[in-house]
């Protein structure tokens, strides 16, 4: 399975590539440098495994997967982070919650003063065996930022599977009676992706089309809406070649190309693990296998130096494109 998901990864990134100038070059022409600020935010890739197998996943994740991350490396990573506190820890997967220790991290990464955030899927939330994981991470002050592409269930479940709009919705109703989205200390943010080869819309505009109609219907509120764009990578890109959309989907990219967003790129001040402690730039990277390293070994994050980090080049690729787009794009939504 990983050897056949590994091969199609290289095919879908050399037909991604031919069809793209080099990022590289194209950041050269346009005057600007993708260089890395301080380190805001240390994002965690948990593992594979997952409840859902959506169309637009770039990480290929499903409830087959194997790939989880084991105590002794968070260990390591926990050590790591309490000599080098970065403000922000992201928690992301698959769906980070599945990991076996994922409540043992939460709690040491709060201790040690971590804002940590959860990206959740909802439908974890409602799903048996996980009962008292709201409670949990309303507890511990978790912020969470979930994924739902449309406010109509026929775009949550085209996208995500049947049944998975009314779960999303009792996670959120759960979520709101825990105080998420109205409590101060207790944020909650939801993302949008696009249902196919489209750019996001405006985020402001949708966020306020998102709170009118979760608000009329379910009832239900929360704090902010980001657009993400679909990155051509994993699940998302092999469904894009599959259905003949992959040239034009790059076109698009392309010819969207936004200079002003590559300040905010979100590589620039991240650095992302995933459940091996490999480092990379960001979780598409990581996905593509695009590793970071130290000689010619991949980097561990517990043998990186800060101080050293901001001279390690950034790694770019055709599937960049997807971050400069229109408005840009990255975990906290539009960058423009
Ligand atoms: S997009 Fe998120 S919820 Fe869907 S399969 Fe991938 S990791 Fe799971
Ligand atoms: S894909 Fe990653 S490396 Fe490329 S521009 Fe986006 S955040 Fe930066």
């Amino acid at each position: 399975m990983t050897r056949t998901v590994s091969r199609d990864t290289t095919r879908v990134r050399n037909a991604a590539e031919a069809c793209a100038p080099p990022f590289a070059a194209t950041l050269r022409e346009q005057g600007k440098a993708l260089t890395r600020a301080a380190p805001q935010v240390l994002q965690l890739n948990l593992g594979k495994l997952c409840n859902l197998t959506c169309v637009h996943c770039h990480v290929n994740a499903g409830p087959g997967r194997k790939e989880i991350v084991q105590r002794e490396t968070l260990e390591k990573i926990v050590d790591w982070y309490a000599a080098n506190p970065v403000p922000t820890v992201d928690l992301t997967g698959g769906a980070p919650e599945m990991a076996p220790d994922f409540r043992w991290l939460v709690a040491r990464l709060r201790k040690m003063g971590a804002h940590v955030i959860d990206r959740s899927n909802l439908t974890i939330l409602v799903e048996p065996g996980y009962e008292g994981l709201g409670a949990f991470l309303a507890a511990h002050r978790v912020e969470i930022i979930a994924s739902m592409p449309c406010y109509s269930p026929d775009n949550v479940n085209e996208q995500r599977g049947n049944g998975v709009f009314d779960d999303s919705i009792r996670g959120l109703r759960l979520l709101n009676s825990l105080g998420y989205g109205i409590d101060p200390d207790l944020s909650l943010h939801l993302v949008y992706n696009p249902n196919g080869p489209k750019l996001p819309p405006d985020q402001d505009e949708l966020e306020a089309d998102y709170k009118r109609e979760l608000s009329k219907h379910f009832g239900i509120e929360f704090n902010r809406l980001y657009t993400i764009t679909n990155l051509p990578v994993a699940r998302f890109a092999s469904w894009l070649k599959r259905n003949g959309h992959l040239e034009d989907y790059m076109k698009l990219l392309v010819g969207n190309f936004n200079p002003a967003a590559v300040d905010g790129l979100m590589c620039r001040d991240t650095i992302s693990v995933d459940w091996q402690g490999n480092t990379f730039d960001c979780d598409f990277n990581q996905q593509m296998n695009m590793h970071l390293r130290a000689g010619n070994n991949p980097l561990k994050l517990w043998d990186v130096d800060l101080a050293a980090w901001k001279r390690i080049p950034i790694r770019t690729a055709a599937h960049c494109y997807g971050c400069t787009a229109g408005a840009g794009s990255s975990c906290g939504g539009a960058v423009v």
